[in-house]
């Protein structure tokens, strides 16, 4: 049920979708296009610019000194701040700025973002740019309708969720501008589909395994110890004894398609001997690297996930002396979750039943995505992940948004932030 005020906040929302939309038009029209991470800069002006006109301190952070933030490609992320009636509680709206590369297939221009029978289409409109013009127009909305929050709001737009997110969210977090000493909830806009909730995501774990042989002539195979026979001995085992053991593994998260639920691995790269291109030699190959994706569950513990691997390679090492492995650590990310009982996700699920008239299932992504900045860095225990768009469309050809649920979502997040913060006429 909506309140009197929270009824005349949902019909500013109706008021203002024209003007949403075309903002929303204005972000897919410059291509965030990331690699390499072009067009930042021009992206958070045009953010900021809005947030100013609408009430916010803006600040634009940019994340000097890391090395992908160069003169050509800088890494700009802008944050906003809007002071309720009291610093706390505060809530912060977050979504990603970055937009992966179109690729083939569009039948559209990827960046004019046309609108047609109902949708909005270009690369990143879904994942995630309806995301941030939802969030900013929600609370618009609420100071349109002449209501005060009580407590307090802020927006980011960042860079670099597409590759990690260390210039964008996880800088933010590093620098203090994001914090549990000022910030109680925080949503991030990711496309979940509008009538969802996403309370985190399984773990990540990118390790390469490097296997050196014993070079010797072609013809004489027996004379030398081969890396990439070695590297086929371990992607076997990977396959016949790990991955029945990884699929009989379950987590209660919520992942989201099921067949996620399960812990997996995944062989990204295989690189070994000469490359296939040039001209060849008979050599038996002496190096053979491979990079493994590995993701994890909530109950998994890392050193395990860890340890079971090295297990394996030094299962093979002993039956094979000549050769070498090693495994290099190439990325880390702990799987987080948010309590389903949390006041952020209650809150948020009412709101969405309140504006919407669905009951939104809580789900987990089996993905990783900002929300383990948040968590590790910041320090933040109320993080969810909520927006318009459909998360089967993200990095696809053809993207689009339709624009009934950009509008849905946005009543709902106005409705949740009145709910969160408070509010008074
Ligand atoms: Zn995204």
């Amino acid at each position: 049920m909506l309140n009197p005020i929270e009824t005349s906040v949902i019909n500013r929302v109706d008021e203002l979708a024209d003007e949403m939309i075309e903002f929303l038009q204005r972000l897919v029209r410059i291509p965030t296009i990331n690699p390499p991470g072009a067009n930042y800069a021009d992206c958070a002006a045009l953010i900021g610019e809005k947030l100013k006109e609408f009430d916010y301190e803006v600040r634009f952070v940019e994340a000097e000194g890391l090395p992908e933030c160069s003169r050509e490609f800088p890494r700009v992320n802008v944050i906003g701040r809007m002071e309720g009636r009291s610093a706390r509680p505060t809530l912060h709206f977050n979504g990603h700025l970055d937009v992966v590369p179109p690729g083939k297939g569009w039948t559209v221009d990827p960046f004019a973002a046309v609108i047609r029978d109902g949708k909005i289409y270009g690369r990143g409109v879904t994942d995630q740019k309806a995301g941030i013009a939802a969030s900013i127009f929600a609370i618009e909305a609420i100071r349109r309708a002449g209501a005060k929050l009580n407590g307090s709001v802020e927006q980011s737009a960042t860079v670099d969720e597409e590759s990690g997110g260390f210039a964008g969210v996880a800088y933010l977090a590093q620098q203090g501008y994001v914090s549990r000493n000022s910030v109680d909830y925080v949503v991030i806009t990711e496309p979940l589909d509008f009538d969802r909730i996403c309370l985190g995501h399984r773990g990540v774990y990118w390790f390469e395994v490097v296997m050196r042989g014993r070079i010797a002539h072609g013809s004489m195979p027996f004379l030398g110890a081969s890396a990439i026979d070695g590297m086929a001995r371990l992607v076997e085992r990977v396959e016949r004894e790990l991955k029945p053991k990884l699929n009989g593994r379950r987590t209660r998260m919520p992942v989201e398609p099921e067949a996620a639920r399960s812990a997996t691995i995944n062989v990204n790269s295989i690189l070994g001997g000469q490359p296939v291109d040039t001209p060849q030699t008979p050599c038996v190959a002496d190096l053979c690297r491979a990079i493994f994706d590995r993701r994890f569950l909530l109950e998994e513990k890392f050193e395990e996930v860890r340890g079971e691997m090295i297990e394996l390679i030094e299962a093979l090492r002993a039956e094979d002396g000549d050769l070498s492995y090693e495994l290099k650590d190439l990325m880390i990310v702990h799987p987080v979750m948010t309590a389903p009982e949390a006041e952020l996700v209650q809150t948020m699920s009412q709101a969405i039943i309140a504006s919407i008239g669905r009951h939104p299932p809580l789900i987990a992504s089996p993905g990783t995505y900002d929300q383990k900045h948040f968590a590790r860095l910041a320090e933040i225990e109320q993080c969810v992940a909520y927006g318009p768009g459909i998360l089967n469309l993200a990095h696809q050809p053809d993207e689009y948004c339709e624009i009934e649920h950009l509008v849905l979502s946005c009543k709902a997040m106005a409705i949740a932030a009145m709910r969160l913060l408070g509010q008074g006429a």
